[in-house]
């Protein structure tokens, strides 16, 4: 049986020079490399107490509704700004060129909840940064985060320190 790093298509020179990028499409188009993602990531987490799951747009979606489908847990979406039709909590956060906004329903966190983070890789940290600080401010508590992919050069982990992060492939 393959191991689940074999899944993963490394792109050189992608979006731009200089950059090698992970791409987890492959690991989705191969029935084995979905189910061994998706076990992988909850192996990791299976002794984390929490009450819901988040996700954001896109690849968040892939990875956290399963979690949270298998473990009888909701499943709330964090969107690109202007994508979500009730009352939003937003949150702004720096990428190398701009900023990026993203936005939660205020009603899908009540406060004190656990909520388990879900992306597909975790770079700078700064998305999952700006995750935590929209969570937060619904007065969730942040148990944890589980992603497929860390990037360690990125520094990730150190920015997110007083958080759990789990990840089912690390790259140096
Ligand atoms: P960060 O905010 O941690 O710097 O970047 C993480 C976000 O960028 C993730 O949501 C992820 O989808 C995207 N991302 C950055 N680099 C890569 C990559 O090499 N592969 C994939 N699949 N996504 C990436």
């Amino acid at each position: 049986m393959k191991k689940l790093e074999e899944y993963v298509k490394s792109i050189p020179d992608f979006p731009e020079k200089g950059i090698i990028f992970r791409d987890v499409t492959s690991v989705l188009q191969d029935a084995d490399g979905l189910h061994l993602a998706i076990d992988t990531m909850q192996e990791k987490i299976k002794d984390l107490d929490y009450d819901v799951v988040v996700g954001p747009e896109s690849r968040g979606f892939i990875f956290g509704t399963p979690i949270a489908y298998n473990n009888h847990k909701p499943f709330v979406l964090i969107r690109k700004k202007g994508k979500l039709p009730r009352e939003t909590v937003s949150a702004t956060y720096d990428l190398e060129y701009g900023s990026a906004t993203i936005e939660m329903h205020k009603d899908s966190i009540k406060p004190g909840q656990k909520v388990l983070i879900v992306d597909d890789l975790i770079a700078t940290g700064g998305t999952t940064e700006a995750m935590i600080r929209l969570i937060e401010s619904l007065g969730g508590e942040v148990a944890g985060v589980v992603v497929l992919i860390e990037l360690a050069g990125l520094k990730g982990r150190e920015r997110i320190s007083r958080y759990r992060l789990e990840s089912a492939i690390c790259y140096e």
